[in-house]
């Protein structure tokens, strides 16, 4: 999607420090940090949002929690919010769906 600015960060047009790549997502840090740790966890599939989701997407999903987890453990976390928007009225600002890893934990 040429107008996505999450394609953009994932096609690297845009730049952005990745703290974690793999095949199918990545983490970077979210540009208007809401806690003292606030992470985006976004798949490499431009899906606009869970509305959206196809058969197979629910794997992609799921690995973002997978992730998460990961990324809790790297960074010592001992406790987070995750938290997906979806669509306007969900308050869904940039539609590629992503998950919100927050924590006041840094
Ligand atoms: P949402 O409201 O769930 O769509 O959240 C979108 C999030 O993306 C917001 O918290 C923004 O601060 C964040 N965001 C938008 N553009 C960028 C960017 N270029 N780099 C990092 N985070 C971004
Ligand atoms: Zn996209």
């Amino acid at each position: 999607m040429s107008d996505c600015v999450f394609c953009k960060i994932i096609e690297k047009e845009i730049p952005s420090e990745f703290l974690y790549e793999d095949d199918l997502c990545i983490v970077f840090k979210d540009i208007n940090p809401k806690f003292d740790t606030h992470l985006l966890i976004v798949p490499k599939k431009h899906i606009p949002t869970v509305m959206d989701m196809e058969d197979g997407d629910d794997k992609i999903i799921g690995h973002l929690i997978a992730c998460a987890k990961k990324m809790g453990i790297e960074l010592g976390l001992p406790g987070y919010q995750l938290q997906i928007n979806v669509g306007k009225d969900g308050g869904q600002e940039v539609f590629h769906v992503h998950v919100h890893m927050m924590s006041n934990f840094v």
